[in-house]
């Protein structure tokens, strides 16, 4: 619905990184421009580690990518420090 309700997450936030995981409970996902993506997933053979919905484990939700707003700390990460990642 509205674009306000996106849940801000900063990949770069230690207390967010435990916070939100995988649909799996890994910590080792990455933001891609449409869905996200889990090293650890992607060792399993059958998976190719790309998912949809990030989960929250405080409320044990899980947000769709497009209630998802990333907010990127680091330099290596498209660029520009505290920068806000989004793909609209
Ligand atoms: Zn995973």
């Amino acid at each position: 619905m509205s674009t306000e309700n996106k849940q801000v997450v900063d990949i770069e936030n230690r207390r967010d990184r435990w916070r939100f995981t995988c649909p799996n409970g890994h910590r080792s996902w990455e933001p891609t421009n449409h869905h996200f993506w889990c090293q650890r997933c992607a060792r399993h053979r059958e998976v190719d580690g790309v998912f949809y919905d990030l989960r929250d484990r405080k409320t044990g939700e899980l947000l769709d990518r497009d209630k998802v707003r990333l907010k990127a700390g680091v330099e290596n990460y498209h660029g520009g420090i505290g920068q806000v990642v989004d793909d609209e």
